[in-house]
This record gives C-alpha cells, structure tokens and sequence, in this order.
C-alpha cells in the first residue's frame, strides 16, 4: 500500500492538485471535506454530525473524521494507493492514521505540503464559485466562466459555498494555524514533508509535485 498526504491551509489549491494527479496516476482521491459535503447532501447520520460545525469553519470531531475515513479505507482500493486531501487536519488524527496504516503493514510516504501566502490564500476562497450541477471549480476573477454564473462545462449555476464567505474564510485560517499547522513539524521530523510552491498556478504546483512524487 502507499499513502500520500496534501497539507496545506484551506485555498492552498489540494482539491486542485488532487485533481491533476488522479487523473494522471492510479492514486485514489480521498477527500474529507468532498465525503463530508456528499453525507450532508445525503442527508445521513454523518452529515447531520459535521453540518453545523463546518458552516462555522470549524473542523468536524475527530471521532466522525476517523470513522468515515476507516470506512474507506476498509472499502479497499484496487490499486492500493491513498492520496489524503484535507486529512489528516488533527494530531490526533495523524497518530490514528499511522496506526491504522501499521495495521495493514503501511506507513505515510511523503506529505506534500501546499505552500501559499495567507493574502493569495483569502482571495482564492472568497471568489470560489462552484457548479451546482457538476463540481467544477472557478474564479469570479481567475478562472470566470466565460457566462457569468453558469457552468462552462454542463450551464449548471455556480454558487459560493457558505463556508468560503469571508467571516468564515478567516475563521478556517486561524483553525488551521492553531488545529493544523502542528502537522508541519510532526512529518517534517519523520523526514517525509516534501515542500511545494502553490502560491503560483495551479499547474506549475502539480508539475512540481508530480516531480517529487517518489
Ligand atoms: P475542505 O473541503 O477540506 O476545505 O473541508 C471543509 C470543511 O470540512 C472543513 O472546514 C471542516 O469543517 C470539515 N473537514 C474536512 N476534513 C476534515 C478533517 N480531516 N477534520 C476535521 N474537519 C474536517
């Protein structure tokens, strides 16, 4: 098995980038954050835990963040090979992670952690737009869709997701400095954090990434 890791604060561009090596390797995409959204739009049991705490920008509990990520890791993959997007957020959830990953003779590769300066970061995630219809992502000034409001890719309409507005943008910034940020240090001393520059565009970043990917 192998595992991989994007770290990086919210609007560093993981999703982006997540996207760029799925599509050009066999590594299977799990998100937290996409899972988490899916289970509210389900209207499940999980969804009805996380809602509440990720309008606020806060992070979900550990215990359901766990759950749901041991469910998929029980699924299995047919390739074997995991690319964490948005997770782990928590120590704790970091620890689990290797001792989950130890059980099945694992262990964390490498962590690539999305470098962005905090300015860049505020502005990408206010002027995130999403489509409704069908998940893809824009930019009201880097990426607009060529009709304001309407989905290039399927005429589906793009809504700001209620926790990009700025309030809890800056709020899910000072999350991830006192909740995330501890991570840098805990892989760093493992010897497995593997720096990329995402302050740039989104392909020089997955350029770069995929350069690194041992
Ligand atoms: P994301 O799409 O990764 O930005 O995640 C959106 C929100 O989902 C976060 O602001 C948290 O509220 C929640 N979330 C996603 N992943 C985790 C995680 N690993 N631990 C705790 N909360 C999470």
């Amino acid at each position: 098995m192998k595992a991989i890791i994007l770290l990086g604060a919210p609007g560093a561009g993981k999703g982006t980038l997540a996207e760029g090596i799925r599509s050009s390797t066999d590594y299977l995409h799990v998100s937290t954050g996409d899972m988490l959204r899916a289970a509210i739009k389900a209207g499940s049991k999980t969804g009805l835990e996380a809602k509440a705490y990720m309008e606020k920008g806060e992070l979900v509990p550990d215990g359901v963040i766990l759950r749901i990520v041991g469910e998929r890791l029980a699924q299995g993959n047919s390739t074997d090979k995991y690319m964490f997007d948005g997770f782990p957020r928590t120590l704790e959830q970091a620890r689990q992670l290797d001792e989950t990953l130890a059980k099945l003779g694992a262990s964390v590769n490498q962590v690539f952690l999305l470098e962005v300066p905090t300015p860049v970061i505020v502005s990408r995630l206010s002027g995130r737009r999403i489509c409704k219809g069908c998940g893809a992502v824009y930019h009201v000034t880097n990426i607009p869709s060529k009709v304001e409001g309407v989905c290039d890719q399927c005429g589906g309409a793009l809504y700001q997701r209620p926790d990009d507005s700025e309030a809890t943008v800056l709020n899910r910034l000072e999350v991830y400095q006192r909740q995330t940020a501890s991570l840098i240090d805990f892989y760093e001393k493992k010897g497995i954090l593997v720096r990329i520059n995402a302050g740039t565009n989104p392909q020089a970043a997955t350029a770069e990434l995929m350069s690194k990917l041992a």
